[in-house]
């Protein structure tokens, strides 16, 4: 049961207090990965939701998305497409950059990686100011795709970031809240 599968997997995300500096609550999905019951708990859920919606292809996001998202794809029969940080892709790309505490990163994805034909979920661990799933989504409406959802393991509730997306119109879904 849901319920049950949710509590499984909130009760195998660890925290650390001032990682990686003083004043973060890092939030460690390591034990959730190799808990093999609660790893299956977080594909299943997704798979549960996504694989009634025609999902075509699921973009994980560089680099912890793409553990969850490569799961995913498998199991609802999609593709997998990588957004990644910059230098990494070596043909044309779409380019996003966004801003950081200190400075700024850059997500990137191969041009022909989605067409219009597609209907795409991305994936995240974590959603917490909601810069870089921002940045995720333009990527992939830069491809012209049509962007379904953006679904994280975690999202943190003090943090802006599903407000963020919601204003720019894009859906979220979370499995759990810190
Ligand atoms: P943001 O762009 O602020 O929403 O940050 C999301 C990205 O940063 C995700 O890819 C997370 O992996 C990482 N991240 C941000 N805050 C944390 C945190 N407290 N614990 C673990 N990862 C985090």
């Amino acid at each position: 049961n849901m319920d049950k599968a949710l509590t499984l997997i909130a009760d195998n995300i660890g925290r650390i207090d001032d990682y990686p500096k003083p004043g973060i609550i890092f939030r460690d999905i390591t034990p959730l990965l190799a808990h093999a019951e609660a790893f299956a708990a977080c594909i299943d859920v997704l798979a549960q939701r996504y694989r009634e919606q025609g999902i075509t292809q699921v973009c994980g996001i560089e680099a912890r998305g793409f553990i969850f998202a490569s799961a995913l794809a498998y199991r609802i029969g999609a593709g997998f497409v990588p957004l990644r940080k910059p230098g990494k892709l070596p043909r044309q790309t779409y380019s996003r950059q966004y801003a950081l505490e200190y400075g700024d990163d850059e997500l990137q994805v191969h041009r022909d990686a989605l067409t219009t034909a597609d209907k795409v979920v991305v994936i995240d661990d974590l959603l917490a100011t909601g810069g870089t799933a921002l940045a995720a989504a333009q990527l992939v409406q830069d491809c012209g795709a049509q962007l379904q959802e953006l679904a994280f393991i975690i999202t943190l509730n003090d943090l802006p970031g599903v407000s963020k997306l919601a204003q720019a119109g894009l859906p979220s879904y979370t499995l759990c809240r810190f």
